[in-house]
């Protein structure tokens, strides 16, 4: 009986995802899904994404997740695009009823991309889909090289990687190569872009891809 109760549910998640996708589809919005671990700078990566985003012209629109406060939305901000904050409590990933129901709030007529920064975890996220065109892995030096192998469905869905923090490489024991076979094990096409937020390398490669 439960395990009825939880097909159910996901797929009541599935009937929202689609309607998300399909409003988005016709308003020719891209709607993004950034998932990683708490700290590997998903927040830092829009910080530094945004602005250089919006000089090409791009109009973004950000969905914050997190469990509590609003801190991220307030950082998200001062950059001066639409963001709202959905806060899930005890919850560890963001459900597409929510995302639903934020994208009627949103000036979607003035927003040519919506990105969704979900709650700080690899793992559960990566099972609910929020009818986003793509899933983005982020992920940091600091978490070490070997996590592609030890979290692989984030990875395997995830054609888009980002690593983060890669001014802090001379100063941990991780490995690109290692990094790179392991992604590569799980995904031949792997898109992985490298990227310092503190430096800002790499920031102009990644542009190019978003602005795709
Ligand atoms: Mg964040
Ligand atoms: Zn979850």
């Amino acid at each position: 009986m439960e395990i009825k109760v939880m097909q159910n549910v996901l797929k009541a998640n599935d009937v929202f995802a689609d309607q998300t996708a399909e409003l988005l589809k016709a308003k020719g919005i891209r709607l993004l899904n950034l998932i990683g671990s708490p700290g590997a700078g998903k927040t830092s990566v829009l910080e530094l994404m945004i602005p250089l985003l919006k000089d090409k012209g791009l109009r973004i629109a950000v969905i914050e997740g997190d469990c509590a406060t609003a801190r991220d939305a307030q950082r998200i901000a001062v950059l001066d695009v639409p963001v709202v904050q959905i806060n899930t409590g005890n919850g560890c990933h963001l459900d597409a009823r929510q995302i639903g129901t934020v994208m009627t709030e949103f000036p979607l007529e003035d927003i040519d991309m919506v990105i969704i920064e979900n709650v700080g975890n690899l793992v559960c996220p990566t099972g609910f889909d929020l009818g986003a065109d793509e899933k983005i892995a982020v992920i940091s030096v600091t978490e070490g090289d070997d996590k592609p192998l030890k979290y692989p469905r984030i990875f395997h869905e995830a054609k888009m990687v980002i690593l983060t923090k890669i001014d802090l490489i001379p100063y941990t024991n991780f490995s690109l190569q290692r990094f790179t076979d392991a992604l590569r094990s799980i995904r031949q096409d792997q898109e992985l872009f490298l990227l310092s937020c503190t430096t800002g390398e790499g920031a102009e490669k990644l542009v190019e891809r978003f602005w795709m």
